[in-house]
């Protein structure tokens, strides 16, 4: 990793800001990729009421020098900011903003296409199947797409998923799933956490059709998505290291570094182990 500027490589006030971060594990990682790195950072969660969010954020802004922004106010804190860059322009959402020069990014998309990569999935010439059509689905659906996949969405909320068609070229809105063979099946609808874990969106009809499962959701760190496909004997992946890489391209945003594939992969590994 070059570093653009040796003064960037001073302490860095950062913060996650979401709804409710109070289980949020962004301080652990932030902080294991920044000390690994030598880097200096202070890392906080702050929850906002969303009828603060209008009056607070333009102090957040002033007050630090890079925020990872959650559910659900990547869309909301887009008219505080000068502008977006890259996938965030593309998904007109933000998860990390360098409050200095006050510019949108998304990180997300990056990190699951990191995540893919490092699992050894291929998506070009593949068929995937995405449940769910939200802010996590379009960044999926679209580096699934640059990667050269054909996709196919189905969202609960049928005008979700045909937006998605109408915004990306190459994928198809599903009004319902029936029991196909997908090379890639990704479950981007949240189901199998909070309140509905031990619940899964599709059942072993379908899985046993598929070939990878992929699930974002990294808590639990076996869905009952991912039980019923590994059950069936097909590879899965959590969401777990797509987190570790989109806070690792944040990092990389903030200190102004250019990202390193191979480092992004030693460091996810080093804390996995630590984890343990
Ligand atoms: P979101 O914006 O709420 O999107 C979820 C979408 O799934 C919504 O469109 C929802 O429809 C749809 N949906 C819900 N239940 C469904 C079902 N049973 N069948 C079909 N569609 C269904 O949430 P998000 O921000 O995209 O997050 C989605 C998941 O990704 C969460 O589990 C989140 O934790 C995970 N995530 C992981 C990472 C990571 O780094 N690993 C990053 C971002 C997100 P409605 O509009 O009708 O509710």
């Amino acid at each position: 990793m070059r570093s653009k500027d040796k003064r960037e490589q001073m302490v860095k006030k950062l913060a996650v800001i979401g709804k409710d971060v109070s289980k949020s594990t962004s301080p652990q990682m932030h902080g294991f990729i920044a000390k690994k790195l030598n880097l200096e950072v202070s890392y906080e969660k702050i929850s906002i009421p969303e009828a603060e969010f209008e009056t607070r954020i333009e102090s957040l802004l002033n007050g630090y020098d890079g925020l990872n922004v959650t559910i659900p106010y990547k869309l909301s804190v887009i008219p505080h900011l000068k502008k977006t860059e890259g996938d965030a322009k593309v998904f007109g959402a933000v998860n990390t903003v360098n409050c200095k020069s006050l510019y949108g990014y998304n990180t997300d998309g990056l990190g699951f296409a990191l995540m893919l990569k490092n699992n050894g999935v291929e998506v070009n010439g593949k068929t995937a199947l995405l449940l769910g059509a939200g802010g996590a689905g379009r960044s999926v659906a679209k580096k699934l797409l640059d990667g050269g996949a054909k996709v196919f969405v189905y969202d609960r909320t049928a005008e979700s998923a045909l937006n998605l068609e109408k915004e990306f070229n190459g994928v198809t809105a599903l009004s319902q799933i029936e029991n196909t063979a997908y090379d890639i099946i990704i479950n981007a609808t949240g189901v199998g956490m909070h309140k509905t874990e031990g619940l899964s969106p599709v059942g072993e009809e379908l899985l046993k059709l598929c070939g990878v499962a992929v699930d974002l959701i990294y808590c639990p760190a076996k869905s009952k998505f991912l039980q019923i496909a590994e059950g069936l004997g097909k590879k899965i992946i959590n969401g777990k290291a797509m987190l570790f890489y989109q806070a690792y391209y944040a990092d990389c945003i903030f200190f102004g570094l250019t990202p390193d594939e191979a480092q992004a992969k030693q460091l996810f590994n080093e804390f996995s182990k630590e984890e343990i």
